[in-house]
């Protein structure tokens, strides 16, 4: 494996795009304008990939796969130990760019770092996962082997949210057990979405081609990327409804595909009436506004047992009414700016119609720039569009439920499944809380966004397909084949000595 050398001077030339092993301008007629959502300036002007782009990067991914997957695995995970080490030299240009280009605090981007070293590091072990199996078989003379293979090329399509963490979570695993893999980050983080990690996995000694990243407009480049035939899996992440698009072109394509979905949430936070409302509220803070609430995992629902309502509302909104709004690089900014301006005109329509809808606004503010104050909404009902679609955005609606049951009923009352929280002092009760949650991931007395490398991440119902990290992951990105061997010559049925 070739070592590269260590070197600290700033990436740059990230107006070109890392396709089949050589960095250049995409072809496309549009220029990408990637923008600071806080002051708005330029980060960078990229010329966009047009179809051929993508076909060409898809391509050398084909050729070059088979070379990448014969390495030993040992040489495949130094390139992600490698990568893990190169972040750990580069950690304040990483930050830096997961702040200015996706208007993360300081606080965000930091957790987003750990996140994405975290899975590099995990991903360095899963080459020693993919496994063969040797079957037992009722049938003399006869051996049956499974073999894990890699999948061959795996197309990834990630949001801009998180966009690091949510494009190297595919990336990393599936290049560790031997693909090649295609990026198509978000129009709004192109750099953090993969053309900084593909700088790093470069630095790394990944070999040019294996991993190539296509800046393109999803409306233009989306649909062909889905249906191109050479990827076997198209890993994507980001809302429900196009995820839903994705399914139906992976479906109607010249070639069936595997898909891995991680779409929407709708979490509940559920309060029980034996809750510890100390540790609650200042959970529910973190649940509902991390990142401005622009997390799949975030809190979209608080539902409180009519015991603690008045009490966790009051306390709620004493502590979020004291949260620092500002400059995301500022180290203590909890509230950042919204992505972009069709984002925050969107919440502010959301804002609109909760009140139109009987909702009774209890902390609220007018946006500065692209910074929305935190919205807390009380008198909700799982009927009103706040609490059924997905806010994505800093907006709190809290319910009353009458008592457990009541509480389990609303918090199911969706047609999403992603993460959710149960509060309770006796642990008992919240695990069984927790079980009857229809979701993928449920936290007992924390709150719902956490993703661990090693633990099954991902949702049920329509917020998606699949699961993250570890052994899911080598699953997500291999494919067993069946292989027997007839040691000695069989008898059929068809042969007269048998037929009895
Ligand atoms: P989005 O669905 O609008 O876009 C996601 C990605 O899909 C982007 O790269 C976009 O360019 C691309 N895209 C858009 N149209 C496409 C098409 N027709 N074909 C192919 N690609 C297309 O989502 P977003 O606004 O970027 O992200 C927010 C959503 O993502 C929220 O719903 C959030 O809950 C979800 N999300 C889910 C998870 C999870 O792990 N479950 C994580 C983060 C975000």
């Amino acid at each position: 494996m070739k070592e590269s050398k260590q070197s600290l001077s700033p990436y740059s030339n990230f107006d070109q795009l890392p396709i089949s092993g050589k960095w250049r301008h995409g072809n496309g007629e549009k220029i990408l304008r990637d923008l600071n959502p806080y002051d708005a300036n330029v980060l960078v002007e990229i010329p966009y990939a047009n179809r051929d782009d993508m076909d060409e990067a898809f391509r050398s991914a084909a050729v070059l796969q088979p070379g990448w997957a014969a390495l030993l695995p040992g040489d495949r995970a130094a390139v992600m130990r490698h990568a893990a080490q190169i972040m750990e030299a580069r950690r304040e240009e990483i930050v830096s760019w997961l702040i200015h280009e996706s208007g993360g605090t300081r606080i965000k981007a930091n957790l987003e770092w750990n996140a994405v070293h975290g899975v590099l590091l995990e991903a360095a072990t899963l080459p020693y996962l993919v496994e063969g199996r040797i079957l037992p078989v009722d049938i003399s003379g006869k051996e049956s082997r499974v073999y894990r293979k890699p999948v061959g090329v795996v197309g990834v399509i990630s949001p801009w949210n998180w966009p690091m963490q949510l494009t190297v979570r595919s990336v990393a695993p599936a290049l560790a057990v031997g693909n090649a893999v295609v990026v198509k980050p978000a129009s709004d983080t192109p750099v953090t979405g993969g053309l900084l990690l593909a700088k790093i996995l470069e630095e790394a000694g990944l070999p040019p081609g294996v991993f190539s990243v296509i800046v393109g407009a999803g409306s233009e480049i989306g649909d062909a990327f889905v249906t191109h035939p050479i990827p076997r899996v198209i890993s994507f992440t980001g809302s429900t409804p196009v995820g839903r698009n994705i399914a139906r072109l992976a479906a109607e394509g010249p070639t069936l595909k595997r898909l891995e979905l991680e779409l929407g949430g709708n979490g509940p936070f559920v309060v029980l009436d034996d809750a510890d409302l100390e540790q609650a509220v200042e959970a529910a803070v973190f649940g509902k506004f991390l990142h401005q609430g622009q997390t799949c995992m975030s809190v979209n629902r608080f539902i409180i047992d009519d015991r603690a309502h008045d009490e966790f509302l009051e306390r709620f909104a004493d502590r979020v009414r004291q949260l620092k709004m500002g400059d995301p690089n500022a180290p203590d900014t909890m509230i950042g700016p919204i992505i972009n301006e069709s984002q925050l005109n969107g919440l502010r329509s959301r804002i609109q119609e909760a009140i139109s809808a009987g909702a009774n606004q209890v902390v609220g503010g007018e946006a500065q720039g692209l910074i929305l104050p935190p919205h807390i909404f009380s008198q909700v009902t799982n009927q009103m569009p706040l609490a059924q679609t997905e806010s994505f955005g800093p907006i709190a609606p809290i319910l009353r439920a009458r008592n457990e049951e009541d509480a389990l009923n609303i918090a199911n009352d969706t047609e999403l499944g992603l993460a959710a929280a149960v509060f309770t002092r006796d642990v008992e009760r919240g695990l069984r809380f927790a079980q009857k949650i229809e979701a993928g991931m449920a936290h007992v007395n924390d709150q719902p966004v956490n993703d661990l490398p090693y633990n099954p991440f991902g949702g049920e119902k329509n917020s998606g397909i699949g699961r993250f990290n570890g052994i899911w992951a080598v699953a997500a990105f291999t494919t067993d084949q069946w292989i027997t061997v007839q040691h000695i010559p069989r008898r059929y049925p068809f042969d007269a000595r048998v037929i009895t």
